[in-house]
């Protein structure tokens, strides 16, 4: 890289960043995104529900968006931004190289913007992880119809599920619902539920099952197995924005966490950081997430362009 000074520094190459990423590339603004690696989506072998890539796997939208974008000029570098730091008219970004035994380095850009998602921590229930992504899933927008018709199950994790225990009767009229954590229903949700022929187990779910490619069963406190073909359940999603605590940026107190308060531009508290896609916005898909990082990139290169007017002016008068 010939100089350490960016107009913009993106962290996180996922949907999100890439997308701002190639928004400020075509506007010929010096962009270096900082990645890791790791989407949030690549447990799945397919991602679903994305206009003019339905079916296609996470990674091959990820290599076109980095092709793109850098045919547009912006610069990749592999690693882990560790810390933020405001030194006045730009930001220093330090990040640890994934190539190991490379010590950190810093780079300074004038704008930053964080696209780094957040991962998700799923209840400590034997055999569910392994099947994260491929039967057990998150969201049936993404992956509902790949399942419609089967034996699914709902493991409620919070009386929040009842969202998505309501919405997993539109794909199959085999449903049941592992209750336990929603707490003791309330009588006229459960003769909804009933009403719509689902069962309720109220046992506490202790295994999944599973043959090496899929789930096959719930096994449940109470000693029973319950043969099922899918799991819907959810995560808790914790934002991946530790590296930017010296900010102390807004934040807001949602039930599903506290996350980074943005405009509807992605535009944080502090005058150079955005911030866009999961880690803002934990519940986006991934054209939602496309769309917050066009968003940005427009709104970044916007604020860069009124400061090259202010900086011009204050220079005018210098002279
Ligand atoms: C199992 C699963 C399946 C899904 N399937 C679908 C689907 O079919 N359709 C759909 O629309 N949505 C799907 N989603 C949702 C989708 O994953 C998200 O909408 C999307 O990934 C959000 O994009 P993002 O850019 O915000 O974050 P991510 O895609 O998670 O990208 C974040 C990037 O930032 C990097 N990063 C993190 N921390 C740092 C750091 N400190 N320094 C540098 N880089 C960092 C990560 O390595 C990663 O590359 C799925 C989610 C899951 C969990």
């Amino acid at each position: 890289m010939e100089q350490t000074h960016a107009d913009v520094i993106i962290v996180g190459g996922g949907t999100a960043g890439l997308s701002a990423a190639q928004t400020l590339g075509r506007s010929l603004r010096r962009t270096i995104v900082i990645d890791s690696g790791s989407p949030r989506n690549r447990f799945a072998a397919h991602m679903h529900n994305v206009l003019g890539h339905d079916g296609a796997t996470p990674e091959s939208l990820l290599e076109r968006g980095r092709a793109e974008a850098a045919a547009y000029g912006v610069e990749f570098v592999e690693g882990s931004v560790v810390r933020v730091r405001d030194a006045g008219d730009r930001l220093a970004i330090e990040f640890a190289p994934l190539t190991e035994g490379s010590a950190s380095e810093t780079l300074t850009a004038r704008a930053l913007v964080i696209a780094t998602g957040v991962r998700d921590d799923l209840p400590a229930i034997p055999g569910l992880s392994d099947y994260w992504g491929s039967s057990v899933l998150h969201c049936p927008y993404c992956h509902g119809w790949e399942v419609r018709g089967s034996r699914i199950a709902v493991l409620a994790t919070s009386p929040a599920s009842l969202h998505q225990v309501k919405l997993a009767r539109q794909w199959s009229d085999d449903v049941t619902v592992f209750s336990a954590e929603l707490g003791p229903l309330d009588p006229t949700v459960e003769r909804s539920l009933l009403a719509r022929g689902m069962r309720i187990v109220s046992a506490p779910v202790t295994e999944i099952l599973g043959d090496g490619t899929g789930v096959t069963g719930v096994r449940t406190a109470d000693g029973l197995s319950h043969e099922i073909d899918a799991i819907l359940t959810a995560s808790t999603m914790v934002p991946l924005d530790g590296f930017i605590a010296d900010l102390d940026l807004t934040r807001t107190e949602a039930p599903h966490g506290s996350f980074l308060t943005v405009d509807g531009f992605g535009r944080t508290s502090h005058q150079r950081v955005w911030a866009v896609g999961n880690v803002a916005a934990p519940m986006a898909t991934v054209p939602m997430a496309m769309g917050s990082g066009a968003a940005a990139g427009g709104s970044v290169n916007f604020a860069l362009v009124e400061e090259d007017f202010t900086v011009a002016l204050s220079k005018e008068h210098d002279d």
